[in-house]
């Protein structure tokens, strides 16, 4: 398909190449219509990469808990190359994310809620809006803003980093609007007792339903964070962001391994994101990372 006019029809074949670093024969096409010519590589998760081998174990080694220089250590390369699979693979999972939103049947019930998260240091705390599909458990859309530090933090954050204004409901909105893509009118959408939420679901869905349940956050380190006594009507929503934690090196507490950036940070979400879809999918053995068009 080309990827200007989006269409099969002017396409035609012409030609081979070989590929320099495996001999493999690559198909070259050309649109008539807008007169580029490609290949099959040009849309491909390795395209114009040496180290092919590497590219689906580093996807499920990111998304199991390991930092990436420990990454690059266990694959013998340079910390560089996976931090360029990063960038790469996040952006990757980012379309497929949305490909998978726009393809999907309308989701009738949704959980979203935020992840406290920081970057760098905890004098710059991030939120991060997820929505998640209560029936499946699949990470349907995710956003980062930047918050206000809080506590004693405040005054010492504001002396060395300055005011970072709060995109707190901005990322909210993001979610909200990419969320609207793949949710039915007259869902339910359930949230904890967050003043901002009850406007939020009006403005972006004004038919669904919106219930509200006791966030049952507060839990300290380890095992807390699925710690319940009772009955969670948000179980989905808890369950996904424990994993999140558990298996973003990022996003594990008292980890040494900071995000250094708030892109990182997305490109790394939305890897998880995917890579949480597809393993929730108990069809395939072990998830492989691939271009999703729907
Ligand atoms: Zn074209």
């Amino acid at each position: 398909m080309c990827s200007i006019c989006k269409s099969d029809r002017n396409v035609i074949k012409r030609g081979f190449y070989r590929r320099p670093s495996d001999q493999k024969k690559v198909q070259r096409y050309f649109c008539k219509a807008c007169r580029i010519s490609f290949s099959e590589q040009t849309f491909a998760v390795d395209y114009r990469q040496q180290k092919r081998w590497l590219n689906q174990s580093c996807f499920l080694t990111l998304c199991s808990g390991v930092s990436q220089r420990r990454a690059a250590y266990v694959f013998q390369v340079v910390p560089r190359t996976i931090s360029r699979r990063v960038k790469r693979f996040g952006e990757i999972c980012e379309k497929n994310l949305a490909n998978y939103r726009e393809s999907r049947a309308k989701v009738s019930e949704v959980q979203f809620d935020e992840l406290e998260t920081f970057i760098h240091t905890k004098l710059k705390p991030v939120t991060i809006p997820i929505a998640v599909e209560k029936k499946t458990r699949k990470v349907l859309a995710l956003s980062i803003g930047n918050i206000g530090a809080k506590g004693h933090l405040k005054q010492i954050s504001l002396q060395r980093y300055g005011r970072r204004p709060s995109e707190r409901l901005s990322a909210l909105k993001t979610m909200a609007k990419d969320l609207k893509t793949c949710i039915a009118p007259k869902a339910r959408i359930g949230s904890d007792r967050c003043p901002l939420y009850p406007k939020l679901v009006r403005e972006y869905y004004p038919e669904a339903t919106h219930y509200t349940c006791k966030g049952l956050r507060g839990a300290v380190v380890g095992l807390g964070e699925l710690k319940k006594a009772a009955f969670d009507p948000i179980f989905s929503l808890n369950h996904t962001y424990a994993m999140f934690r558990d298996n973003l090196k990022t996003l594990s507490r008292r980890t040494w391994a900071t995000a250094k950036s708030k892109d990182k940070l997305l490109f790394l979400l939305n890897i998880y994101a995917w890579f949480h879809n597809l393993w929730l999918d108990r069809k395939l053995a072990k998830p492989r990372l691939a271009v999703f068009d729907g």
